[in-house]
């Protein structure tokens, strides 16, 4: 099984905060810091996981997910995707869902929930039997 994520986050101190989160359990990052780049992003890689924020500067993370579950890539119908939302009281996560995400996780990122939700789907491979 693949260990590959993508993470589509404008935010560079969250991006490092995640690479290396995720990355100290071996798993592999790619990031993308518009929703463009990220749509193909996911489009050209063999991602596993797609860790998505809202957002973006150019198409917010509703359209990216909109844009990845209606992708012509085959596997990109399944491909699990966490948003992550800065608003989820304010229906950021009902509009997540709604979008296509398969799960939501609310700011400022808590680690220990970011690598609960991830293995949900994608075992990591440092403590992988
Ligand atoms: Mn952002």
């Amino acid at each position: 099984m693949g260990s590959h994520i993508l993470y589509i986050e404008d935010n560079p101190d969250n991006m490092m905060l995640v690479r290396r989160a995720l990355e100290s359990r071996g798993y592999q990052l790619s990031g993308a810091a518009t929703g463009l780049d990220g749509v193909s992003a996911a489009e050209q890689n063999e991602i596993d996981l797609i860790l998505l924020d809202i957002n973006l500067p150019d198409i917010d993370g509703y359209e990216v997910a909109k844009r990845i579950r209606s992708s012509s890539k085959h596997n990109l119908a399944y491909v699990p995707i966490i948003a992550i939302t800065a608003n989820a009281l304010k229906g950021d996560a009902e509009k997540a869902l709604s979008s296509g995400c398969d799960v939501y996780m609310s700011k400022p990122i808590n680690i220990r929930e970011l690598w609960a939700r991830v293995e949900a789907y994608v075992p990591a491979p440092s403590i992988a039997k």
